[in-house]
């Protein structure tokens, strides 16, 4: 097997990309890269979920058609990917264009808009396939309504809630509404049996099953038309439009060509499909169910990673603690965002970002430890060996320490767990640094007898470049720009007469970080 295919959620497109949507690039990409450099055709797929009433609404306010908002907005989609330096595989403004324009051949990441006149068309394909497979009826909800969440809430819910949608301040309205369903409760036996193996990590899994215990529910897949009125027609019901699931959770497969005819049959199922936790319930249930529905194979591995927080808050535009990606980025480069958000952010659970656990991870970690590593062990060999590359033999003194990196480097990324393998190159940087220290190359280049000398420094060398070469190519996926410099700086015959430093000292914002 060759092909890999990652997925990563699609984003409501009703305001400019946040944080979320960083952190599914950012683990989508360096997923990515990895597959590319274990040899693997792998694609990346991305992309906006455009329709719906609150797309139509805050259109609507401004004077503004939905698609002319959803419009506007993807060049601040499109800024985010291009800071976060995703391998696109091809210029930006390709991966942008719509999809009929895209190349899948030729590139690494494929975009999808739901609003795409080709996703339409093959959303409406997928239903019809649903409906022929038995799966779909007609039926009449009941039920409390908030139209800012476009939600229905159970009796329970909004009893507690004194029939008041605490996100919208608005009361529920009780509505009654013929809405199509999709049988999902046919199911249950095979979406526990999904859960139960694909679901990453497990306690996100088991959480679910205990949701499953009395089986799965129906889901209400349509609206009528006169309420929502942004979306994919029902084929063959004017008066119903699709609801998010259909249309949404089908871009994984539509941006494939499927159901044409010529679809990428080859990357379905995908290996790895990368959610936040407040949509897995919909990933791990209602998409399977229209997967076994359609009769295709199921995604191998549903990745869950959680929120990020702020000092310790929720992240609110009240509170006024938004962090933007663009921001750290613009003053600390690329490889330091995609660093503290996988070095610092457990995988799998919610993660704390504060600008002084931010700056205390750049000037430790990667300011001291790995920047001044590197421009330690430049400026001997520039010292030692006149800038020369071309040690005697070929000596590791680190094998065993390069041995642990790689087992529980393959160990974390195999088990989709970044934050342990970028740890574990921490780890080895920490041993070479420890090494440095250890084998004291200005002690040995005081060594009277002069061939004992060059060769216990070409021994050290040669295990330093060893241990920098090691740590550019597993920091690869995680750092692109960085294992690059790394191997431009100790990769060659000689090392070049510039050289920049890599991660400079910064306090842009922890004063009192300067006094450590
Ligand atoms: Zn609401």
């Amino acid at each position: 097997m060759t092909k890999y295919y990652l997925t990563t959620a699609i984003p409501y497109a009703n305001a400019a990309p946040h944080i979320g949507t960083a952190i599914d690039y950012l683990y989508g990409d360096i997923l990515l890269r990895y597959q590319l450099l274990r040899g693997k055709q792998a694609k990346l797929s991305i992309g906006t979920d455009e329709h719906g009433t609150k797309i139509e609404q805050k259109a609507a306010a401004s004077g503004q058609t939905p698609q002319q908002l959803v419009d506007q907005l993807q060049p601040e989609f499109q800024r985010m990917r291009q800071a976060l330096e995703l391998n696109f595989g091809a210029p930006l403004s390709q991966i942008g264009a719509e999809l009929a324009k895209q190349d899948f051949a030729t590139q690494n990441i494929v975009n999808i808009r739901t609003s795409d006149p080709l996703h339409v068309k093959r959303v409406q394909a997928i239903w019809r396939r649903l409906d022929q497979a038995g799966v779909i009826y007609k039926s009449t909800y009941r039920g409390w309504y908030c139209a800012g969440c476009e939600a229905f809430v159970t009796e329970s819910e909004a009893r507690e809630h004194d029939f008041i949608c605490p996100d919208h301040s608005r009361p529920y309205e009780k509505l009654s509404e013929d809405n199509y369903y999709l049988a999902v409760s046919k199911f249950t036996d095979q979406l526990r049996e999904f859960i139960r193996t694909a679901v990453v990590p497990e306690f996100r899994g088991k959480e679910l099953l205990e949701l499953l215990k009395d089986g799965a529910q129906d889901v209400s897949i349509s609206r009528p038309a006169d309420k929502l009125s942004w979306g994919v027609a029902v084929p063959g019901d004017p008066s119903q439009v699709m609801y998010v699931w259909i249309d949404a959770l089908s871009n994984y497969l539509t941006v494939l060509g499927y159901p044409d005819e010529e679809w990428h049959d080859d990357y379905w199922p995908a290996q790895v499909e990368i959610v936040g936790k407040d949509i897995l319930r919909f990933h791990a249930i209602v998409w399977p169910a229209m997967l076994l529905a359609l009769g295709l194979p199921l995604p191998e591995k549903l990745m869950v990673h959680g929120f990020i927080n702020v000092d310790g808050s929720k992240m609110s535009k009240s509170i006024g603690n938004v962090v933007s990606p663009l921001e750290i980025i613009d003053n600390y480069g690329v490889d330091a965002f995609r660093y503290y958000f996988t070095a610092h952010v457990p995988t799998f659970e919610d993660g704390d970002f504060s600008w002084d656990k931010f700056e205390s991870a750049y000037n430790g970690e990667l300011a001291n430890d790995l920047g001044n590593l590197l421009a330690r062990v430049i400026a001997m060999i520039r010292k030692y060996f006149g800038g020369n590359l071309s040690f005697v033999g070929d000596d590791n003194e680190l094998k065993d320490q390069a041995e642990t990196l790689l087992g529980n480097y393959k160990v974390a990324m195999d088990g989709l767990n970044l934050h342990d393998a970028v740890l574990a190159i921490m780890e080895y940087v920490h041993e070479l640094n420890q090494y440095i220290e250890r084998s004291a190359p200005w002690q040995v280049a005081k060594l009277e007898d002069k061939s004992e000398r060059q060769a216990r420094l070409d021994q050290v060398f040669s295990t330093l470049v060893n241990g920098l070469l090691l740590v550019a190519k597993y920091l690869s996926p995680f750092l692109p720009d960085t294992a690059q410099q790394l191997h431009q700086a100790v990769g060659g015959d000689s090392v070049p007469e510039t050289t920049s430093i890599i991660f400079p000292k910064k306090y842009l914002h922890s004063e009192s970080a300067k006094h450590d």
